[in-house]
């Protein structure tokens, strides 16, 4: 840490709290919402005749629909609650906000579900919004509010003492919370609670399990604890689920959509001179917007917020050089693209067996296929990582997924995670937060490239993060991909293991055999079926082959390897539909171009695409334009809206390469014939 940051002052907020300013009641009716935004105070509570209706489920996607985090500074001040929907009605728009001297919001049950996207409670922040009051709060909002320093609770009775202009004892927020929640509240946020950590002003009490029998991922974590900041002192003998502290990463990285507004806070609060600790362990990506120019309607360009978003590869690209970090980036080769996904980068060329990786997007836990503890975080915690190196976690339960048996050749990993996803226990949310181990005879079978797809994959399980324990598999992958030697390899990968007696939560067991090609009707990953149990045959429009999960060079070997077979039967691609496939990185370019793969794509009249997220994040060439068009592709999730407003179905890579020939749902099998039906 900077001697500067050594010496700043800093100190607990006062023990009470007076907060001046309106409450703003995110009602269901339009009107009184509207009413509020031109002066009138609501009754409260409103049984005197107000009679207000709270919404209930107010997502982040209503706080800052995507397309407003494209903004990354305070201008994000102006737009809270722009999607918020009341009936049918907006009624919120922009700057009303911020001109109407808020101070709390108040809403109903779930308020900041969805994306954990910190862009929403940053706007509030910059609104004037110091306190969110709910019925009750998820998690990850509430955490993000937490760092920033806003206050939340869930107890109605503060609006009268706000009112009252009362001084409200800090504790009412604090109550109930573990030690380090409760210290970053006091202190205002989490830098301030980091400076005063690293100041030696708090400690966080270290665990206190004694030797036991531990999963892998709490051994990683373990290896990783922070004993004492100042003098870099890391490791426990064990951990156990439920204790709370912060883990040293060997690896921190981002992408442009959170890069920019991580480098304002750290430019705002650390310093515009400063220097990032330890540039080389951190890594940024220039991947999620690179086509955005492709999908953008021309109503959003004509409003500039084209303009806007290609502001955040500059803002990312000037503080990348401006620090020394390494910045994969977009292509300037007159076309568009990228030179890597991040999740794809990461597991090809850095991360390896035993480390903590933190990255700032859901499908960090991608690198968990060699081994490694990866997961993903929001904006202040990377840019306070840029700081600190490390990161504040609870430890999770572990649930255990077994897939064991010998898979048919037709069925890959993503048919794996399909049933995986549709298992009773995944799909009622009890697996959320916890690590997932998966191993089992099947997992063991398939190459790091398929271990990837299933802990990619983990983001939709809900999990905080997956892995599969490093074998032979993963030192042929590393002597290949990291060129070390066979010995080197076999070290890194050594004692990473569960141990026999380590306890899980919950032990799902799969049975390969039994498994065929599955498809997850539009709407929700979970909403897996065999394809022969779809009652319709369903025509497609187009066929999406590519994304940090289906964008490796297994996946290219398996698209490549049904169009083979369609290319010396003469088939092509079905008139009606449009086939794009976009690899994760120039690596996996490169590997089609070897593997003569490129040529195969040609002759079917598939378009090859350059690296980038893309259609995945409904930002390139594949996604839909009407709510009638249907997609088939590999990605990992297809939630309303996600690649457009039609319908997306998953499926794994064979089924897509063969569907987009057919023209038609299909699942396919070695050799069968695709001949394209009349539409
Ligand atoms: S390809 Fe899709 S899932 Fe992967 S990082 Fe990009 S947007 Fe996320």
């Amino acid at each position: 840490m900077s001697g500067a940051l050594q010496s700043r002052p800093v100190r607990k907020l006062s023990d009470r709290v007076r907060l001046q300013g309106r409450i703003l009641f995110l009602a269901e009716d339009a009107a009184l919402v509207r009413q509020q935004l031109a002066g009138r105070d609501l009754e409260w509570p409103p049984g005197g005749g107000a009679g207000v209706k709270l919404r209930d489920d107010i997502s982040t996607d209503e706080i800052t629909p995507a397309y407003i985090c494209y903004y990354y500074d305070d201008t994000l001040g102006d737009f809270p609650y722009l999607g918020l929907k009341c009936g049918s009605e907006f009624p919120i728009s922009r700057g009303a906000v911020r001109g109407g001297g808020f101070v709390a919001s108040v809403s109903g049950k779930r308020r900041g579900k969805g994306s954990s996207r910190e862009q929403s409670p940053y706007a509030e922040m910059c609104a004037g919004i110091k306190l969110v009051i709910a019925e009750n709060i998820e998690r990850i909002y509430r955490e993000n509010c937490q760092n920033l320093g806003i206050l939340t609770t869930t107890d109605f009775s503060i609006i009268d003492r706000v009112r009252r202009g009362e001084e409200i004892p800090l504790s009412t927020f604090t109550a109930g919370e573990g030690d380090i929640t409760r210290g970053i509240i006091e202190y205002g946020g989490l830098f301030n609670y980091n400076l005063a950590r690293l100041q030696g002003k708090v400690a966080p009490p270290l665990p206190a399990a004694s030797p036991r029998p531990m999963t892998l991922g709490e051994k990683i974590l373990a290896r990783h604890w922070v004993v004492d900041p100042a003098t870099g002192q890391v490791g426990v003998p064990a951990v156990r689920p439920g204790d709370e502290g912060f883990v040293v990463t060997d690896i921190r990285f981002s992408h442009e959509y959170v890069t920019p507004m991580a480098a304002i806070f750290f430019e705002q609060l650390v310093g515009p001179e400063e220097k990032v600790n330890d540039p080389g362990s951190v890594l940024l990506f220039r991947d999620h917007l690179t086509f955005l120019a492709e999908a953008m309607t021309p109503e959003r360009v004509k409003e500039g917020l084209l303009d806007v978003a290609n502001q955040l590869e500059q803002k990312q690209r000037e503080f990348a050089a401006k620090q020394g970090i390494k910045l994969y980036g977009e292509l300037r080769l007159g076309h568009h693209g990228s030179e890597a996904i991040c999740h794809s980068k990461i597991l090809e060329a850095h991360a390896l067996p035993g480390q903590v990786i933190i990255g700032s997007d859901s499908h960090t836990p991608h690198a968990g296929a060699v081994g490694c503890v990866a997961f993903g975080v929001g904006t202040t915690a990377i840019f306070n990582s840029w700081i600190t190196k490390d990161v504040r976690l609870t430890v999770p339960e572990t649930v255990k997924v077994v897939v064991r048996g010998r898979k048919p050749e037709s069925v890959t990993a993503k048919d794996f995670m399909l049933e995986i996803l549709r298992h009773p226990y995944i799909k009622s949310g009890r697996a959320i937060g916890k690590l997932v181990e998966y191993c089992g005879e099947a997992v063991a079978a398939l190459s790091v490239d398929e271990r990837a797809t299933m802990t990619n994959m983990t983001a939709e399980v809900g999990g905080f993060t997956g892995y599969v324990a490093p074998d032979e598999k993963t030192v042929a992958y590393l002597m290949a991909y990291r060129k070390l030697s066979r010995a080197e390899a076999t070290r890194l990968c050594a004692g990473l293991a569960s141990d026999p007696d380590a306890e899980y939560c919950e032990v799902i067991e799969i049975d390969a055999a039994q498994l065929k090609p599955m498809i997850a009707l539009p709407g929700d990953p979970g909403n897996g079926l065999h394809i022969g149990e779809l009652t319709d045959r369903v025509k497609v429009e187009i066929a999406y082959a590519g994304s940090c999960t289906a964008g490796k060079k297994e996946d290219m070997d398996m698209y490549a390897r049904v169009l083979k077979e369609a290319v010396e039967r003469g088939e092509r691609v079905a008139p009606w539909v449009r086939f794009y496939i976009q690899c994760g990185s120039q690596e996996v370019k490169r590997y089609c171009e070897e593997m003569g793969y490129l040529d195969v794509f040609r002759q079917v009249g598939a378009t090859f695409l350059e690296p980038s997220c893309g259609a995945c994040i409904n930002a390139g060439p594949g996604v839909s334009r009407t709510k009638e068009e249907v997609t088939i592709s590999a990605i990992n999730r297809n939630f309303p809206g996600r690649s457009g407003p039609g319908q997306l179905y998953l499926a794994n890579p064979y089924t897509v390469a063969a569907s987009a020939i057919s023209g038609y749902i299909t699942e396919w099998q070695p050799g069968m014939a695709l001949a394209t039906a009349s539409p």
